[in-house]
């Protein structure tokens, strides 16, 4: 039985517990509303996301020639908190789903430790959509040439908070003068030609930099209950 069918048997059989045998009304009444608002949601999603990676796919670009899979997005399409790395690795590349390697679990802990989940609640995606070679660092060639598809990615999902890992993503999308150092914590009204409207972001170490050197561990902690924060503030259900 469809879920909607089960739906309105409850309710019938709730208006029968009530001794509620008749309801004669002018117009039919749409009870589904946000059911069905939900599902189109979903599925109009789905296509501006299929769009827009058909149109990335499609693009000339060295890093495609060499990478095994193309790396888009991963996590709840509906999400109010969007996460953007820099570029997939060996895992990432190998699975075709960013954050799923070592950095992936680190990823993980830092956000599942403030009631973020990327099946529940959080959307995450690279700005470099094909792993460099030997896990170079992109060139500012390679990030300029992607970050009109970012910014169309960001528009499609519309996050309430963004949220920038590392500097790739931090210094680009905002076109910060100083790294990460001096801008993690911060907050930023984050714009682009494709919004409407600004969103709030910030910036926090990227998981591989914290793998690397855990000592600046209780530096993201401070940033990650910044988030925390803003999102009780913002009244986002998590
Ligand atoms: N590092 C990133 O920035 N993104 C990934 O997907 C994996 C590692």
């Amino acid at each position: 039985m469809s879920s909607i069918r089960k739906s309105s048997l409850a309710i019938l059989n709730y208006y029968k517990s009530l001794g509620i045998e008749s309801h004669i009304q002018n117009k039919p009444r749409v009870r589904f509303k946000n059911h069905f608002y939900a599902e189109n949601q979903e599925k109009l999603l789905e296509n501006k996301l299929k769009k827009l990676k058909k149109k990335i796919i499609n693009l000339d670009c060295e890093l495609k020639i060499k990478a095994k899979n193309f790396v888009f997005y991963d996590g709840f399409l509906k999400s109010d908190i969007m996460i953007i790395g820099e570029a997939p690795g060996y895992e990432e590349d190998k699975l075709g789903k960013p954050f799923v390697g070592a950095a992936g679990k680190k990823l993980d802990q830092m956000i599942n430790a403030i009631g973020l989940d990327r099946k529940k609640n959080t959307y995450i995606t690279n700005i470099i959509p094909w792993r460099p070679p030997n896990n170079r660092p992109p060139t500012e060639n390679e990030i300029n040439f992607f970050l009109p598809y970012v910014e169309e990615h960001i528009s499609i999902i519309k996050p309430k908070i963004l949220l920038l890992f590392g500097n790739v993503a931090s210094k680009s999308l905002l076109k910060l003068k100083d790294g990460i150092t001096k801008n993690h914590g911060k907050w930023f009204n984050y714009n682009n030609s494709f919004l409407k409207k600004k969103i709030f972001t910030t910036c926090i170490f990227h998981p591989s930099y914290l793998l690397r050197s855990p000592h600046k561990k209780k530096f993201a902690w401070e940033d990650l209950k910044k988030v925390k924060e803003k999102i009780t503030n913002l009244q986002i259900e998590t």
